[in-house]
C-alpha cells in the first residue's frame, strides 16, 4: 500500500465540484471519492471514452516536454502512470540519438492511493525498475525541495484541484530555473459548430457508459461538470503566467476539447 499524506489544510472557501459549490475540504475528499471508485476501470474508460485519442493527446504532449536522458520528471495527479512511463521512453530514445545513456527518473506522483495502485498493478513496469517511483501527496503541497525537477507534467489532474493556483506555484517551486511544465487539460471548443454534438455526447453518453463500465454514473456525471467549470485557454494561460511561467504557449486538440499549455520555469 501507498501511504498518503495530507495537507492539514481546514480552509473553508467554496470552491466547484461539478455544477455543486463546496468547501475546499469536501472537495478534496469528494475528488477522492471519485478516483478511488473509478481506479480499476479508470484507463479502460479512457480508451472507450474517447475511442483511445487520449493517447494521441497525451504523445504530442509528451513530445513537446521533449524528455532527455538524466532527466528528472514529476507528474502531477499522474493516477496510472501514463506520462511517466513516456517520459522515461522518450528520454531513452533521445539518449540513444545523442549517444548518452544516464538514465532518466521519473515520480507519479498522485493524492489517491487507490490510482498508485491501479498503476502499479500493470504489467509494464518491470522494465522501468529503479527509475520509477510511487508517491501519494497533495500536488498543491508537493514533498519536494525547491528546484528539483526537470519537467513537471499535469494531465486531465489540475481541473479537480481545490486551490489550482497554489498547485501551479508548487509546480513553479519544485522546477528548476529553465524547467518546463506542461498541463494537458479538457478545455473549451473551438470550433462552435461542434459545441453541441459535443454537449449531447458529454451529458447524454458518458455518465451512461461510466455506470456500464465503471459501476459509477456520478462519478462521470462530475467529470462533464467540472470541465464546463474550468477556464478556457486564455484565462489559464494567464493563470500559470502569473504563477510565475514564461513563454506560455497553448495547443489546442480535437477543436479543444482538450489543450496542452506549455510553460518555462524562469
Ligand atoms: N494523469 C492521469 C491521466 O492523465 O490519466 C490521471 C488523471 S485523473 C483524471 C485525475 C487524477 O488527479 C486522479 O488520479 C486524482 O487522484 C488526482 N488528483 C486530484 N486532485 C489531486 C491533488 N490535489 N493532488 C494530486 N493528485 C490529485
Amino acid at each position: 500500500m501507498v501511504a498518503c499524506m495530507s495537507n492539514g489544510s481546514n480552509t473553508e472557501r467554496k470552491v466547484s465540484f461539478g455544477f455543486q459549490e463546496v468547501t475546499e475540504s469536501e472537495k478534496v475528499a469528494r475528488v477522492k471519492g471519485v478516483f478511488r471508485s473509478v481506479a480499476s476501470r479508470y484507463d479502460l474508460m479512457n480508451d472507450l471514452m474517447s475511442a483511445g485519442v487520449h493517447r494521441l493527446w497525451k504523445h504530442d504532449a509528451m513530445n513537446q516536454i521533449n524528455p532527455q536522458p538524466g532527466e528528472k520528471h514529476l507528474d502531477v495527479a499522474g493516477g496510472t502512470g501514463e506520462l511517466a512511463r513516456a517520459f522515461l521512453q522518450l528520454a531513452d530514445k533521445a539518449g540513444k540519438r545523442r549517444g548518452v545513456d544516464t538514465p532518466a527518473t521519473a515520480i507519479v506522483c498522485d493524492i489517491n492511493d487507490a490510482m498508485l495502485e491501479a498503476g502499479k498493478a500493470r504489467g509494464d513496469n518491470d522494465k522501468w525498475a529503479g527509475r520509477l517511483d510511487w508517491v501519494c501527496a497533495d500536488g498543491q503541497k508537493l514533498p519536494y525541495p525547491d528546484r528539483t525537477f526537470d519537467a513537471v507534467t499535469v494531465s486531465f489532474g489540475i481541473r479537480n484541484f481545490a486551490d489550482r493556483v497554489a498547485g501551479l506555484k508548487e509546480f513553479r517551486r519544485v522546477l528548476k530555473p529553465g524547467g518546463r511544465l506542461g498541463v494537458l487539460e479538457f478545455s473549451h471548443m473551438t470550433a462552435p459548430a461542434l459545441q453541441q454534438a459535443y454537449d449531447t455526447y458529454s451529458f447524454n453518453v458518458i455518465p451512461r457508459l461510466g455506470s456500464l463500465v465503471a459501476g459509477d454514473q456520478e462519478s462521470y456525471q462530475y467529470l462533464v461538470e467540472s470541465i464546463r467549470q474550468f477556464p478556457d485557454q486564455q484565462t489559464f494561460r494567464q493563470e500559470i503566467e502569473n504563477a510565475g511561467f514564461s513563454r506560455v504557449s497553448v495547443t489546442n486538440y480535437s477543436g479543444g476539447i482538450a489543450a496542452l499549455h506549455f510553460g518555462w520555469a524562469v
